[in-house]
């Protein structure tokens, strides 16, 4: 974290909300905030496709420690850098056994934003005909109307970071779970082969019995 840049809270600016680039001094801003479960919760809607809910955990939930860096005055509308680190504890249930299972979440944040107005198309090659967008800047981001949109950045990084088929750790504890539920849930299943089996034995016996010795 460069020594320059502001802190954010001083100037009650936060992550969870969209940042006016007329709050942005040229020397940056330095976020570092506690992310409450509440509003995680709410980012993490969705999540996973919906395949799997997630909470986030109560107590100290998350932080965001998020560095705001224009790579020249704001007027100018530059590029504007955005590196640091989002931690979040989340909830979810196995995706095998179903038991509770807490996932700490790491997401390390470095990219840089150009203003969308200012982006000029260059080689045809490698020019993106719907935004008139070079790939590469396409894939570092793009802000538009003088705003950067931290709080979808900020859930966009910790969605990438949460697993699509959440499990156990303990493994073992979790495959015996599993074979348990496997069990039961079959239970009724095996009954009905059971009988099919049943019936095709007396098939069987029935056709293979020895004709009738008739001497
Ligand atoms: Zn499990």
């Amino acid at each position: 974290m460069s020594k320059s840049s502001a802190a954010a809270s001083g100037r009650r600016l936060s992550v969870t909300e969209v940042l006016d680039l007329r709050f942005l001094p040229d020397e940056g801003l330095a976020f570092d905030e506690p992310l409450d479960a509440t509003w995680l919760d709410a980012q993490l809607q969705g999540a996973n496709g919906g395949a799997t809910v997630f909470h986030a955990s109560a107590g100290s939930p998350g932080t965001a420690k998020l560095e705001v860096e224009p790579l020249a005055p704001v007027a100018s509308k530059p590029p504007i850098r955005i590196h640091g680190s989002i931690t979040a504890r989340v909830e979810t249930t196995c995706v095998r056994c179903l038991e509770p299972v807490q996932q700490a979440l790491e997401a390390q944040v470095d990219l840089t934003l150009f203003a969308r107005a200012d982006v000029s198309p260059r080689g045809p090659a490698e020019r993106d005909e719907g935004l008139g967008l070079t790939q590469h800047e396409l894939d570092e981001g793009t802000y538009e109307k003088n705003e950067i949109d931290l709080p979808s950045l900020v859930r966009e990084a910790l969605l990438l970071e949460i697993a699509m088929n959440p499990a156990c750790e303990d493994e073992d504890a979790c495959s015996s779970r599993t074979s348990a539920m496997l069990e039961a849930a079959n239970r009724p299943a095996s009954v009905v082969i059971d009988d099919r089996w049943a019936a095709l034995r007396r098939m069987a016996e029935a056709a293979g019995k020895p004709p009738k010795d008739d001497n």
